[in-house]
């Protein structure tokens, strides 16, 4: 099935099905696959995905495996499109291609991963910015000590009454994750600083995106 090519207004939500081998038993299992979510049009598959039961093959023999596949998320009230791309690399590149030709106006973003999509929208959800929260990311990594940057670090809400985020850290290999905390006061700090906020060719908002940012804030102060 082609991803969805049309004008950003346009999206639909796109439901098919495809024939997925189990990598458990090996057997080959028909499984629903969406491609294309438009939030206004199918908000059940907004739900699917927060709940990580979106692209999901259950295999009769118990196995459960998560489908790699290009999505397209359109919440048309937010004016915010996001496409999952697996792998990176030239899907990445095709992805940019497509918001490009698309003439879309909105936020535009690209991420490698189904679990990075849900994470996006759950900022989106929570009414923040994911460019001063990816900032934020690095700052508390770097505050916490921990011995990598690039440590697994997941946004999970906002707290309102105590004005917090919340947010689960992973560790290095089958360590629990930890429930960790920040001011919403240091994210708001980050998220008025505007000469920050990227330009609508970034696309990639991530890690990386947020390291340089970081680093560029700092020389910019000293
Ligand atoms: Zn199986």
């Amino acid at each position: 099935m082609a991803p969805n090519r049309g004008r950003a207004k346009d999206v639909v939500s796109i439901v098919g099905t495809a024939k997925i081998r189990c990598p458990g038993c090996g057997i080959e299992r028909a499984c629903e696959l969406v491609q294309s979510i438009n939030t206004r049009a199918d908000p059940s598959a907004k739900q699917r995905l927060l709940g990580g039961e979106l692209n999901v093959l259950r295999c009769a023999c118990g196995r459960r495996a998560q489908l790699a596949a290009t999505v397209l998320f359109h919440d048309p009230d937010a004016d915010f499109l996001c496409q999952v791309c697996p792998g990176g690399g030239d899907a990445m590149i095709r992805g940019a291609a497509a918001f490009e030709r698309s003439g879309a106006t909105g936020t535009m973003r690209l991420v490698p991963s189904l679990s990075a999509l849900v994470e996006k929208v759950k900022i989106l959800d929570a009414g923040l910015e994911d460019w001063a929260l990816e900032m934020t990311k690095v700052l508390l990594l770097a505050s916490l000590d921990v011995r990598d940057l690039d440590r697994v670090l997941l946004f999970d809400r906002v707290d309102p009454g105590t004005h917090v985020i919340r947010w689960v850290l992973f560790g290095d290999g089958d360590e629990v994750p930890a429930n960790v905390s920040s001011s919403l006061g240091a994210y708001q700090r980050l998220a008025v600083r505007t000469n920050a906020k990227p330009t609508r060719t970034e696309l990639q908002i991530d890690r990386a995106w947020a390291m340089a940012a970081v680093r560029t804030m700092i020389t910019a102060a000293n």
